[in-house]
């Protein structure tokens, strides 16, 4: 089968192609995905708009409102060494530091992982716990949609088939806000397999106080990547204690359903959450972490 293929310099260009193929385009970034898919034969684009060369795509930058927009086509290498991101949000490079290899994350884009909403992807999971905001763009204009309403099932994202990804925004968060990411991933870099996260932002008491505010996101443990109110307001008004992290564990309990794989059981997925929430909460609230750095192996 031909497959026609455009490189777009601009969104217009790539809209007024998505709009042309009649739903029969495939947007590719960095292809990091997409290629897999299509020598697997589960994709098989008859068109595909090509939106890695849209400058509009490619740059971070912080706002005058303090809010930090990464375009979709910024790379995950590019997030990992972003001053403007590490002093606004040190948990993200710290994330996308940890993506694959160097091979995987000098093509893979921010916006390919949010738009491929592949359960396991780690910036989406980033992305929920920030309450960041996806701006689309399609033949109407722009459109925002919330993290939070963005993965609807597995593999499958709000985004119409005539719009793309223009670029994340990420609001500044209030003054006493820390963040943390933890993973576990029984792998080498290479190997695209289970693997299970958490992002953590909060906002700490005065004096240790109690958490005033506390925002999560779970990686690999549902058919999207996952938040849960439930699961955050055991933590509001609360202190890190064996008590609450009980509480937790068994919030994740009700609320998880991991997909059962050939690597684990449904209720082991469960369990590392627990453990890694545990993990990655203490990190966030006194730096401390229990594990060996943010990837266990
Ligand atoms: C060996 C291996 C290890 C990996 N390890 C990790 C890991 O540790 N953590 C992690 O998070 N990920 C991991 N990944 C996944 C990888 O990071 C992502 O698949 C990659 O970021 C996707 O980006 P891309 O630009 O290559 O997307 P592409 O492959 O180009 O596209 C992916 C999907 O997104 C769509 N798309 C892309 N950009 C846009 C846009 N702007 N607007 C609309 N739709 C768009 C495409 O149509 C396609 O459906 C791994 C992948 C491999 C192969």
């Amino acid at each position: 089968m031909s497959c026609r293929y455009t490189r777009a310099r601009t969104t217009a260009e790539a809209v007024e192609a998505l709009v042309a193929a009649k739903g029969e385009a495939h947007v590719i970034a960095g292809g990091v995905a997409l290629v897999i898919l299509m020598n697997e034969r589960l994709v098989e684009p008859t068109w595909l708009v090509d939106v890695s060369g849209i400058d509009a795509l490619r740059s971070i930058d912080r706002l005058p409102d303090g809010m930090i927009r990464i375009g979709a086509a910024v790379t995950h290498r590019e997030v990992a060494e972003s001053e403007i991101v590490a002093e606004a949000f040190p948990m993200v490079p710290e994330m996308a530091a940890e993506i694959a290899c160097g091979r995987i994350a000098n093509k893979g884009t921010v916006g390919g992982s949010i738009c491929l909403a592949d359960p396991q992807g780690d910036p989406p999971v980033a992305m929920l716990a920030l309450h960041a905001t996806m701006r689309t763009v399609g033949p109407d204009g722009a459109r925002d949609i919330p993290a939070r309403e963005f993965f609807v099932d597995l593999y499958e994202t709000a985004l119409r088939e005539d719009e793309l990804l223009r670029e994340i925004l990420i609001p500044p968060m209030k003054p006493g806000s820390v963040t943390a990411f933890g993973k576990y991933a029984a792998r080498k870099a290479m190997d695209y397999t289970s693997t299970i996260s958490v992002a953590v932002r909060l906002v700490r008491g005065a004096d240790d106080g109690p958490i005033e505010e506390i925002s999560l996101g779970f990686g690999g443990v549902g058919q999207t990547p996952v938040h849960s109110e439930e699961v955050e307001n055991v933590f509001v008004g609360a202190v890190p204690s064996d008590e609450t992290f009980g509480r937790a564990r068994k919030k994740l309990f009700d609320v998880l359903d991991p997909i059962e794989d050939h690597l684990y059981s449904a209720d082991y997925k469960r369990h590392v959450a627990a453990v890694t929430l545990r993990r990655t909460v203490m990190k966030a609230f006194d730096g401390t972490w229990e594990g060996e750095g943010v990837l266990i192996r």
